[in-house]
């Protein structure tokens, strides 16, 4: 051992130790696997409780780092969601992603894995990122507005909207999609802030906090109709011809 080592030992700073270099990874591996979380604010439980401290919790969700968000997100109490969860599901993919995908709230499936997307629906979203040449670890991301399990799959109550929304605005923030897919009528309507049907929103780009937001239908929807599959790849090529466009702002959508 080093004097260097002696003195850190000594400290109680030792073992230190470097991120190894990943081969063959084509992007930075910190955008592929989940940093290991610092330990959770301690705020986080108790700040939701005094209505004084809701601003400074929505500060401190704005300023949280990848390595944090999800054990921020597991110990979060600000709606009675936390109740009823068994798992949170913050978000899965590639943290760099070009596209984010936008769900309602996880199921039973979600719940139980803390994944998004992992039932049925979930796997014609995967069919459908496969159409495209994607899958959910490279260029895309998948969230939902709400991290928990609504009892019973309900429709997200807008408290609880307004209480996941910083998370999913800081996800936002830090993945800087290109394209924003607001995948069915709840997701797209709570994002827009409009109450419309998902036929008067598709076939023409939104905005969410300034970035391009397409609407399609829900996979679960499609699961039941399914020839509305159609109208779903054209929204898809839509959201890819909206990309390219914002790739590349000479060539237009
Ligand atoms: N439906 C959603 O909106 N999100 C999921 O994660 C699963 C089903």
């Amino acid at each position: 051992m080093s004097r260097h080592d002696d003195i850190l030992t000594e400290l109680g700073l030792a073992p230190t130790w470097q991120r190894r270099a990943r081969p063959g990874l084509g992007r930075a591996p910190e955008a592929l696997v989940a940093p290991a979380p610092s330990p959770p604010s301690l705020l986080a439980a108790s700040e939701v409780t005094a209505p004084a401290n809701a601003e400074a919790r929505i500060v401190r969700i704005a300023a949280l780092e990848w390595r944090d968000f999800a054990a921020d997100v597991d110990v979060c109490v600000a709606c009675g969601l936390s109740r009823t969860r068994k798992k949170t599901v913050p978000g899965v993919g590639d943290t760099r992603a070009e596209w984010l995908f936008i769900g309602e709230a996880p199921g039973a499936e979600e719940d139980a894995r803390g994944e998004p997307f992992v039932g049925q629906a979930g796997k014609l979203l995967d069919n459908m990122l496969a159409a495209l040449g994607m899958d959910r670890g490279r260029n895309v991301y998948i969230a939902n507005v709400l991290k928990c399990r609504p009892p019973g799959n309900r429709t997200p109550e807008p408290g609880e909207v307004d209480s996941c929304r910083p998370y999913l605005d800081r996800q936002i923030a830090l993945i800087a999609p290109k394209v924003i897919v607001a995948l069915g009528k709840s997701a797209a309507t709570t994002l827009l802030g409009i109450d419309a049907t998902i036929a008067s929103l598709r076939g023409r780009v939104h905005r969410y906090g300034g970035l391009p937001l397409v609407v399609t239908y829900h996979p679960a929807y499609l699961l039941r109709n399914l020839p509305d599959k159609a109208k779903a790849w054209e929204d898809l090529l839509l959201a890819r011809r909206t990309l390219r466009g914002a790739a590349n702002p000479r060539r237009p959508p």
